[in-house]
């Protein structure tokens, strides 16, 4: 597991060591002990499944390619998690992502415990076909430890529906009569996937934001006079006036997310910055959000990226460097792009004064400590981005009951329960000295901790 999630879990489980209302049944000696092994339960994974799977190419050459499904922890239920195909992916990322499974469903109580899984390639040098094989591998590889009630992966960055729909096509096909809808989810509509999954991460990722700003900031702040937290300071200066938004990457989760600040019926947003893998794209007065996602749906995902073909689109836009977006003078600057983005090389050029995670850990340990220091607002992956796992339960629950809901009654489970959690947390966030992050942290870890107790997984 990484250093940075083991040294938070530390911090929170030093936190609430020091309050004695927190497992009042643990005393003395007894607590130390008790609280030494709650270090070590979570932050090792239960299993880590490493396999090389053989992959016969259309070309005649055999090719093994390494494969993991890590299970970090399944004391909230069963293992939950994405699988992603990209050529980084390694045990320690596997692992690290696994956790943040666990600590993300603790968080917003989906009765799912944490997972991950990865096969490391580029989908890009394999064919439709030779990847239909793959995924067929990793279920064949790791049909054992997979299933409904085990461990129920989901796409990740690199997968989409196309190969959760392969995935369980493949579950089915080597366990015969054995419920199987439930196995992944993420997959098409047609396939017993959800209306809704696709979308749910960004609108989750948008709704962390309105819900804070709009909804808590402006009905509950005169709660919160007295308090010193900085952070609520930073944010009260926003939940009333004009907001200028930044999305950093525009694939499934930022082209959602800035089409929920451009369609925004709650806040003053002006979407005037979204990048890519390629470019930043800005505009002061506001982009035109709807004509750039149709571009980049004819494009293969991809933002225009010269004077021409944002002439043709008919919309007005400077072209900027990719990375231009991470340093513009915005209020809120989503990340939906990739992890590690903020870092120490580059902490001090950020201006905005609120970050939101849609990306896992887009902000690494170093300089998450300075702008907490300097009083930045950080909506934290954990909260902000649980909206694909918070739907894909739904879906895992369509599954298992053979029924369907509707886009609307998706919309207001991932809304209902994202509330619920914030309702939870903010109050406390604006309260006490800790950032959101640490926050969100302490009551993940106090609903894990409090399980491991009543099942006697303390002694
Ligand atoms: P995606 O592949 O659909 O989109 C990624 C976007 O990032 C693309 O627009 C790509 O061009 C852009 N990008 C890549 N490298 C970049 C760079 N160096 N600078 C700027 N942009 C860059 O992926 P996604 O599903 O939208 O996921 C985005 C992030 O959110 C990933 O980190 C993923 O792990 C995380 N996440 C996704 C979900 C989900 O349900 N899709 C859930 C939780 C977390």
């Amino acid at each position: 597991m990484s250093d940075k999630a083991t040294k938070i879990i530390q911090e929170s489980l030093d936190a609430l060591m020091q309050d004695d209302t927190f497992l009042p049944d643990y005393e003395g000696q007894e607590r130390e002990t008790a609280f030494s092994s709650l270090i070590s339960i979570l932050s090792t994974p239960n299993h880590v499944h490493k396999s090389f799977l053989r992959v016969p190419l259309q070309n005649g050459e055999v090719v093994r390619v390494p494969a993991y499904r890590v299970q970090h922890n399944d004391t909230m239920g069963p293992y939950k998690g994405g699988v992603r195909f990209h050529e980084s992916v390694n045990e320690d990322e596997v692992s690290s992502l696994a956790s943040l499974m666990t600590i993300k469903n603790a968080l917003h109580d989906v009765p799912f415990g944490g997972g991950k899984g990865g096969i490391s390639i580029n989908p890009k040098d394999f064919s439709k076909k030779e990847l239909n094989l793959i995924c067929k591998k990793y279920v064949q590889y790791f049909n054992d430890v997979i299933g409904p009630d085990k461990d129920i992966p989901a796409p990740d960055a690199g997968t989409s529906a196309r190969e959760m729909d392969w995935m369980m096509a493949e579950y089915k096909n080597i366990n015969p009569g054995i419920p199987y809808r439930g196995s992944f989810t993420g997959k098409s509509v047609k396939n017993s996937g959800s209306l809704g999954r696709r979308e749910a991460t960004g609108k989750g990722v948008y709704f962390s934001l309105r819900y804070l700003l709009h909804d808590f900031l402006k009905n509950r702040r005169d709660e919160f006079q007295t308090s010193e937290n900085k952070f609520f300071k930073t944010a009260l200066e926003f939940y009333d006036r004009p907001l200028s938004i930044a999305v950093q990457g525009f694939g499934n989760v930022g082209s959602v997310t800035a089409m929920q600040a451009y369609n925004c019926d709650y806040l003053d947003t002006k979407v005037i910055s979204v990048s890519d893998h390629n470019v930043t794209l800005y505009n002061e007065d506001g982009l035109d959000i709807p004509a750039l996602l149709d571009f980049a749906n004819d494009h293969h995902g991809d933002l225009p990226t010269t004077e021409e073909e944002i002439h043709d689109l008919g919309i007005s836009a400077e072209l900027r460097d990719r990375d231009d977006i991470l340093s513009l003078e915005v209020d809120a600057l989503f990340f939906a792009a990739l992890g590690g983005v903020i870092n120490k090389d580059n902490v001090q050029d950020v201006r905005a004064s609120i970050l939101i995670e849609g990306a896992n850990s887009p902000i690494t340990t170093e300089a998450d400590a300075i702008l907490a220091e300097q009083g930045v607002v950080i909506i934290p992956d954990i909260l902000a981005n649980a909206g694909g796992v918070i739907v894909s339960y739904s879906e895992w629950l369509q599954g298992r009951e053979t029924l369907y809901y509707s886009e609307e009654q998706v919309t207001k489970i991932l809304f209902d329960k994202m509330k619920e959690t914030m309702d939870r947390v903010l109050p406390e966030f604006f309260g006490d000295p800790y950032a959101l992050r640490q926050n969100c942290y302490i009551h993940s870890i106090m609903s894990l901790c409090t399980m491991l107790h009543i099942r006697g997984k303390l002694y």
